[in-house]
């Protein structure tokens, strides 16, 4: 048995999305980057890859693969992301896990598919999310994992019971949550963070006979990459781990941390991370990933854990339900009084509305839990929502119970999210992680609506306004129109936004965008400018046929009127600014730049001209912030016409310009004196 030391990497972002679109919108706090997922991915993912290194035999440079030295598991959510988003990420992990590693156990582990404590849900939940983490792993990496790491290393029986369930046949905690230890057949010794000898592997009694394989992190090493700079020397880092892992013939030292501590969290991270892999591959000659030295070893040690727990809370798993003290980025004077009603909340609408869905979607499919169980393949990618369904039912279902049996199935996928241990982990319930769960649960409830008849909304609102943030005045029911308001599309909404790219965009209007699709395009008869158009939801399959009309009203506007296609009865009126920043900028591009144009900083440098030229007005406003949002990265050029197309719309004293729209994008590029300057607003507003 080789000796080993070595790194387990999480990687794992909160799932940003616009729910109800599919998409993620800009976040100004990552400028100059779109959103926080794409600066990550070109500070830390990209460069966790390959890495350019020194050679010292000639002077010349070389590529290091961190990751293939490693062990690692990718938040599912995260890695949806980066499979639409960072294609090149994607293809190169997976063609290093499935082509360049001895196998993909061998570097990568899985993970359940939310980042949820799993203690703290139900066992139904628990067992569902872990089955959905392994057809997750499946589809990406063509093999059943044999690892899986616990969101926030969070433990207890049952959970450690769910992964045996799966398949899994090892996990990876942190030494605070081992209780004692005894040799095979010896007896007990009590153990704690410092004396837990963490360099071999313990075995986990489990129930009938079972059993699953713990290894634990080196606590203080890991500390120290995480919160201190060891990392800044990989030399130094890779002696002290050599030096921790003593003259144990056959351990391993295992630093654990999140992946963004490399190059995210810490500048250069990656360099150190890869400059002491290979300090230990070539100048110690250890086997550095985990996976490769767990294979086939049996532990002869078992430990007992403390009840549940995890590595972030020094109370077990209370920090995601209680007021227990442990925070990041709290002030003085603040509490966290707000996370048991948070909890309490989504765990009664998880309890209603979850046991209506199952209620009714026990008339349409052979066994409720077997179908739920089965949807990972669908959310995986791996299996058509339409075949799925069909190997479900008992009977032949029509379209309109197809819909039916997809969106009670996406009411439990949105509830599961609505559980992301992010909403609690924060110092505040009015930052951007709350918000993303009450998004999920707001289109839980929507497709609660649609598809049960009821609205679990009136209740689940009643609880949630119990939460109390310490901002002034802001309670549950504030930071949830804060959440869902500027955030909801419905299909009217998401027709006219494809409408206004017809009109705009010619050939370059997308047919696809986030999670719906546009069909059947045909010009109404006698009429130009209007479509009768089809929508479909990729997850629920519902379509809808939609009469619409764009037309231009000025320089940079146009108005869309949506009618449903059968009657034409309701009709809904849309301004551009309305349809969404993705479609504005590509609207925008088309009429500045040329049509089908995705140059948005062109467009960005025409805008500046144009409203020197006419009188900008808020539509502008909605243009120049659109173009802003829209660029993966804006570059130092793309900043300065920023900042002059900012003077320029704002500095035309008769115009009446919305400040709040634009202080976001002023503060971002640092004409914070903008936002300083009294508020005029559109009269009538
Ligand atoms: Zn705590």
């Amino acid at each position: 048995m080789p000796r080993a030391a070595g790194f387990h990497l999480h990687l794992y972002q909160p799932p940003r999305e616009n729910p109800w679109l599919g998409l993620v919108s800009n976040e100004w706090s990552a400028w100059p980057y779109h959103d926080w997922n794409e600066r990550i991915t070109t500070e830390c993912y990209r460069a966790l890859i390959a890495v350019t290194l020194p050679r010292s035999e000639d002077g010349g440079t070389e590529l290091f693969e961190p990751l293939m030295s490693s062990s690692f598991d990718v938040g599912p959510t995260l890695h949806d992301w980066l499979e639409r988003c960072s294609p090149d990420v994607d293809r190169a992990l997976r063609h290093q896990v499935c082509h360049v590693a001895s196998s993909p156990s061998s570097v990568a582990i899985a993970a359940p598919l939310v980042h949820a404590i799993l203690p703290l849900a139900n066992a139904v939940d628990r067992d569902r999310l872990v089955a959905w983490g392994v057809a997750d792993y499946f589809r990406r990496f063509g093999e059943a994992p044999l690892g899986m790491w616990l969101p926030e290393t969070g433990v207890d029986l049952a959970t450690l019971e769910s992964l045996v369930r799966h398949g899994i046949r090892y996990t990876v905690l942190m030494p605070g949550q081992a209780a004692r230890v005894r040799e095979r057949g010896g007896e007990w010794r009590d153990v704690d963070a410092a004396s837990l000898d963490t360099s071999r592997p313990y075995t986990v009694r489990l129930s009938e006979g079972r059993s699953i394989t713990v290894v634990f992190g080196q606590g203080g090493l890991s500390q120290a990459v995480a919160f201190g700079d060891v990392i800044d020397d990989g030399t130094k880092l890779a002696d002290a781990m050599m030096e921790v892992l003593g003259d144990s013939p056959d351990g391993m030292a295992l630093l654990v941390a999140d992946g963004e501590t490399y190059g995210h969290h810490h500048r250069f991270g990656d360099l150190g991370l890869a400059w002491a892999l290979r300090h230990l591959q070539r100048h110690y000659g250890v086997v550095t990933t985990l996976g490769q030295w767990l294979m086939d070893r049996v532990p002869s040690a078992e430990v007992e854990l403390v009840g549940a727990s995890s590595w972030s809370c020094a109370h077990g798993v209370e920090r995601w339900r209680a007021d227990c003290g442990c925070t990041t980025g709290s002030q003085p004077g603040w509490h966290q009084g707000w996370r048991a009603p948070l909890r309490q909340a989504l765990d009664w609408l998880r309890a209603a509305l979850g046991d209506a869905a199952d209620a009714e979607l026990a008339k349409l499919v052979r066994s409720v839990g077997d179908t739920l169980t089965a949807y990972g393949e669908v959310i995986a990618g791996a299996l058509a929502p339409a075949e799925f369904v069909a190997a479900n039912t008992a009977r032949p279902l029509d379209d309109d119970e197809t819909s039916t049996v997809l969106e009670l199935c996406e009411v439990h996928r949105n509830l599961a999210y609505s559980f992301t241990s992010c909403a609690w982990f924060f110092a505040d319930p009015a930052a951007i992680e709350t918000g993303i769960v009450l998004r999920y649960a707001a289109v839980a409830i929507e497709l609660g609506q649609r598809s049960l008849g009821r609205d679990f909304g009136p209740e689940f609102l009643v609880r949630l306004a119990t939460v109390q943030s310490n901002e002034p005045g802001v309670d549950g029911a504030t930071i949830w129109r804060r959440a869902t308001e500027q955030y909801r599309f419905d299909e009217p909404l998401v027709a006219a936004g494809f409408a206004a790219e017809l009109l705009a965009c010619g050939s370059g209007a997308r047919r696809r965008r986030g999670q719906w699709t546009i069909e059947d395009v045909e010009t109404e008869s006698g009429e130009t400018d209007a479509w009768r158009l089809t929508l479909t939801h990729a997850a629920t399959l519902r379509r809808r046929t939609f009469v619409a009309r764009a037309d231009r009203t000025g320089a940079l506007s146009l108005r869309v009127s949506v009618a449903d296609g059968g009657s034409g009865a309701t009709r809904h009126e849309f301004e551009l600014a309305q349809l969404g920043t993705d479609v504005v900028a590509r609207v925008a591009a088309s009429w500045l730049v040329s049509e089908g144009s995705l140059d948005f900083e062109s467009a960005l440098d025409l805008l500046v001209s144009d409203v020197l030229i006419r009188r900008a007005g808020d539509d502008d406003a909605a243009v120049l912030v659109a173009l802003a949002g829209s660029m993966r990265c804006v570059s130092p050029s793309g900043e300065a016409s920023i900042r002059r197309a900012l003077l320029a719309i704002t500095g035309q004293s008769e115009q009446a310009v919305d400040l709040d729209l634009l202080s976001p994008l002023a503060l971002a590029v640092g004409l914070a004196e903008l936002v300083g300057r009294s508020r005029r607003v559109r009269p009538g507003k």
